[in-house]
Parts: C-alpha cells; sequence; structure tokens
C-alpha cells in the first residue's frame, strides 16, 4: 500500500497532475472532428454545419433560494445535430459550465448517439450553480426554473433531457413535472426518471455498466480475463461506482478510486460496495475509507492497474499525467476526459483507449429504451433492459474497431468516422445535404 510518490504537492492545485487540461474541451472535440471530417475528405463547405450547433438558448436564472438572496445563474440548452431523430443530453449542474462547455458535450451527444445507433440527435444542458452549497428546496427551485425557461424548445419528439453530471433521476422528476404543468402529464420528456415516476429499470447504472461491457470486448482482444484485472476509478459518483460495482461482480479487483475530495488506495483491494455504502448511506467521505490509504488525487494516477476508469469531468488526463500512467486499458466513463496531447501519449504507447463517444454510450441507449416504454406506457424488466443494452453496446464495439482496424487507426479515430458517416447520410436522405 505504499504511495508511489513521495513528496506529494501540498495543494491539488499546485500538483500538475492533478490540474484540468490546458485545452478546452471545444478543442478536443474540434481536433478530432477536423481529423474526422478531413480523413472522409468531406467538402469544406458544409464542415460548419455539422461542427457547429443548430441552436443555442441561454436563459437567465434568478431564484430566490433559503438564505434569502436571489441568486442568478445562467442556463443553456445547446441542440447541436437533429439529423438522426429528436435532440438528445443531459443537463449538468455544475459551477464551471460555460457556452463553451455545453457546445463541446452537445456535439458529442450527436456523435455518441450515432455510434449507439439511436434514433437521437444531439444536445446538451447546463446551468453553472455550485450544487455543494444548495438546499434541496433549493436545487428544486433551480430545476424548475430551468425548465420553465427552456421547455419551449423540448418536447418527447423534439428534445428530452437526461442526468448528468450533479442531476439525477430526483432532479428529472422535477423537470417531468414543471413540465407537465403547462403540457399536461408528459414521461417521455426527460430520461433517467425515478422508477416510481415512469423510469426504466436499469437506467441508473445503464452509463456504468455500458463501460464494463466495452472493457469485456477490448479485454477479450488482449487477453485479458476479469479475474485478473486491477482497476482504478477517478470520479466515484454515479458512473464510477456502478462500473466498478459491476467489475467486482465479475471478479476484477479495485486497487485505487477518487472523488472531487480525495483518493485512496489499496494494492489489495478496495470493496466497490462498501465504498458505495460507506459514502451513500453512511455519509462518509471517500478519502476515510477503513481499509484504504489515503492519497493524493495526483498520486491516483501513478498507482499501476490494468484498467482505469476516468470518470469524472473533462480534462483530467493530460501530458502532465498521462506518461505516468501504468495501465493497459483506459475506459472513459467520462465525457471528454483525455486531451489530444494524452490521446497520442497513450497511441504511442500502445494504452487502449476505449473513447466517450463508445464507452458511455450505454446511459444515452437506456434513455432510448425508456422513452420507448414511456411512448408505449409499458414497462420492461431490468434483465430485459440489461440485454438490449449489451447488444447495443457490443454491436457499437464491433462496428467501430472494424473500422478502426481496417485502417490501422485508435478506436477513438474509427468511433470518429463512423459517428460523421452515419449523421452525413441520415442529412442526405433527409434531403439536407446533396
Ligand atoms: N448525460 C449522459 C451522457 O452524457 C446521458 C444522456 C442521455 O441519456 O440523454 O451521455
Amino acid at each position: 500500500m505504499a504511495s508511489t510518490k513521495t513528496a506529494a504537492a501540498e495543494s491539488p492545485l499546485d500538483d500538475p497532475r492533478s490540474r484540468r487540461a490546458r485545452v478546452s474541451d471545444l478543442e478536443v472535440v474540434r481536433h478530432h472532428f477536423d481529423w474526422a471530417w478531413d480523413h472522409l475528405a468531406l467538402p469544406d463547405d458544409i464542415r460548419q454545419v455539422f461542427w457547429e450547433p443548430y441552436r443555442e438558448v441561454s436563459v437567465q436564472i434568478p431564484v430566490k433560494l433559503s438564505d434569502g438572496k436571489t441568486h442568478v445563474y445562467q442556463g443553456y440548452r445547446i441542440q447541436h445535430n437533429g439529423a438522426r431523430g429528436p435532440y438528445k443530453g443531459g443537463i449538468r449542474f455544475h459551477q464551471e459550465v460555460d457556452i463553451d462547455e455545453v457546445r463541446a458535450l452537445a456535439s458529442m451527444m450527436t456523435w455518441k448517439t450515432a455510434v449507439a445507433g439511436v434514433p437521437f440527435g444531439g444536445a446538451k444542458g447546463g446551468v453553472n450553480v455550485r450544487v455543494e452549497d444548495l438546499q434541496k428546496s433549493d436545487l428544486q427551485k433551480i430545476a424548475r426554473s430551468f425548465m420553465d425557461k427552456v421547455e419551449k424548445v423540448l418536447g418527447p419528439t423534439r428534445d428530452i433531457p437526461a442526468p448528468d453530471v450533479n442531476t439525477n433521476a430526483q432532479v428529472m422528476a422535477w423537470m417531468m413535472d414543471e413540465y407537465g404543468k403547462l403540457h399536461g402529464h408528459t414521461p417521455a420528456i426527460v430520461t433517467g426518471k425515478p422508477i416510481a415516476l415512469e423510469g426504466s429499470y436499469g437506467r441508473e447504472a445503464a452509463t456504468g455498466r455500458g463501460c464494463v461491457f466495452m472493457y469485456r470486448e477490448a479485454a477479450a482482444k488482449i487477453g485479458l480475463s476479469p479475474s485478473e484485472t486491477t482497476f482504478s476509478v477517478q470520479g466515484y459518483g454515479n458512473v464510477g461506482s456502478w462500473a466498478a460495482r459491476i467489475m467486482q461482480d465479475l471478479g476484477a479487483k479495485m486497487v485505487a478510486a477518487s472523488d472531487a475530495w480525495g483518493a485512496i488506495r489499496n494494492d489489495d483491494g478496495i470493496d466497490a460496495n462498501e465504498l458505495h455504502r460507506h459514502i451513500t448511506v453512511e455519509g462518509g467521505k471517500l478519502s476515510e475509507f477503513p481499509g484504504a490509504e489515503a492519497i493524493s488525487a495526483g498520486d491516483l494516477f501513478e498507482v499501476p492497474c490494468d484498467v482505469f476508469f476516468p470518470a469524472a469531468l473533462g480534462g483530467m488526463i493530460h501530458e502532465d499525467n498521462a506518461d505516468l500512467m501504468k495501465v493497459k486499458m483506459v475506459v472513459e466513463g467520462a465525457n471528454n476526459p483525455t486531451s489530444f496531447k494524452a490521446d497520442e501519449i497513450f497511441e504511442s504507447k500502445g494504452i487502449v483507449v476505449i473513447p466517450d463517444l463508445m464507452a458511455n454510450a450505454g446511459g444515452v441507449t437506456c434513455s432510448y429504451f425508456e422513452w420507448v416504454q414511456n411512448l408505449q406506457h409499458f414497462r420492461w424488466e431490468e434483465r430485459e433492459v440489461n440485454d438490449k443494452l449489451g447488444k447495443v453496446m457490443r454491436k457499437a464495439y464491433r462496428d467501430c474497431a472494424e473500422r478502426a482496424e481496417a485502417e490501422k487507426l485508435s478506436l477513438r479515430k474509427g468511433a470518429f468516422l463512423v459517428a460523421i458517416e452515419r449523421v452525413i447520410e441520415a442529412s442526405r436522405t433527409r434531403g439536407y445535404i446533396e
């Protein structure tokens, strides 16, 4: 259990390993998009149509909170591309949300739904609020107010939000209820709802479960069995903790984990279920979990393991930490976690990267299942949901891997090529472009 770093930096902010990338999420997505566009030799005059969002809504959200003061937040709903179906994507509550981040995330949804082959376009929403400061009643006010401000561009056949960072089934319930006040009960207006309000079985676990389906496909190719796999999770939230618990069920061993406040390590294994219980049931801090050694956020990158799951924010892996990672595989539970310099480092070292638009597509795929169930007012059993999810994820893996192998490219490049071709084909068939 020895820490590999002897002289830990004073503060995470002083530690170059734990800062976020210097390039923005938007620059990272632009880099991959441009590469794929050029590689496909697509016409330059329509590049902008597929790069820039179709519609951007930016709203002011003034709310009087329980401290008696009015706080003014900025909210966004950005609809990137709707050629393949209604706009789809989560809503993020985070103090660092800005329009460029939402633009990047919206375009990633377009490519992700295309890779998964679910009939949606791409969108994203966000509010620049620090949730740690909020009472539950304050959170509800912000969620309802955001829905009031953007509902005109939403609808079950137009744009369907879902949870993302710091939003969950409860937030979706408030948003559905608010929409229902104006339009009548409309469960298909948001996905990721509670089970009690027409949510889908399996949706909460779906993003993490999807990551594990992808890991299994890639692991089989490099001869790595789950029972001999060690892994680390950066960001022990919904995606990270579900991925960890499902990996553990398969026999894999978690050796390190982190959240926004700290990190832990135990080479003999950290029980993923116990850690989840410690945080969610007992209200404990991840860094105080008994049976593991507290380490710094930067040290997490130096813990040797087979698989690293970045499941926190964008830009966490970059030129100051990618080189230190002793891993065989990176499975991107988060959106845009890896800068393109870090990507190059991984490629040169032969580290397999399952990119975000494949790895975390399980969430939106299960959202599609939820939407279908809502439109039919019918509920599937959890096993049916998980089986269908596995089929979609394995097909997405195969489609992207075949494309990558045929041209000796990374999975990320293969996935971008597959995604852009599918969106272009839908646009052509609709008659939007020639
Ligand atoms: N926020 C998730 C994502 O980034 C899920 C989106 C959805 O289900 O619409 O993929």
